[in-house]
């Protein structure tokens, strides 16, 4: 078994109920169990500010699949969930991001692993920190050392 860790996010409808079906959908990936969710947390936009609040979570995954092919059933769940791809870091009904595969590093055009912007973030360190609080981030250090440095970005827990 490997262990996954994603990044959930939305702003576009009712948050709130889109994470908690994404959960579900999670937990019917194939040669997949959800381990853990994290509570939902509400969080300020990053980039493109003049935008609906977004509302965040991580979950944890114990799986068989190898990276690209949980990825790819990551893509799906959003295509389900009807996201439309525009502007980057623009409103979105769910984002799937994979946050780190065990202890693996990844670097194809497709998929980065543990995802680069993952220890700037407070909306994916907050909620990873509540369900793996000792995670060490390969090549980054322990978690509660880059809890620090986002404490100033809005976010609470709901
Ligand atoms: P973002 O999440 O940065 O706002 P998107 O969700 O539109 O952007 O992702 C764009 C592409 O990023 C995806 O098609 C995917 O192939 C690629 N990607 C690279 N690394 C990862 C990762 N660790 N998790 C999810 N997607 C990734
Ligand atoms: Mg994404």
């Amino acid at each position: 078994m490997n262990t996954a860790f994603i990044a959930l996010g939305a702003n576009l409808g009712d948050p709130a109920a889109t994470l908690r079906a994404a959960f579900g959908a999670l937990a019917n990936l194939p040669e997949s169990r959800l381990v853990h969710c994290s509570s939902l947390y509400r969080t300020a936009p990053v980039g493109i500010l003049d935008q609906p609040e977004f509302v965040n979570a991580v979950a944890q995954l114990a799986t068989t699949l190898p990276p690209e092919t949980l990825l790819d059933g990551l893509l799906e769940i959003e295509q389900r969930f009807g996201r439309v791809r525009a502007e980057k870091n623009g409103p979105r009904t769910l984002d799937l991001d994979l946050l780190l595969y065990n202890d693996q590093f990844v670097d194809l055009p497709r998929l980065t692993l543990p995802h680069p912007r993952l220890h700037l973030r407070a909306f994916v360190l907050q909620p990873l920190a509540e369900i793996a609080p000792d995670l060490v981030i390969p090549g980054r250090g322990s978690i509660q050392s880059w809890l620090p440095a986002v404490a100033n970005q809005g976010i609470v827990r709901l």
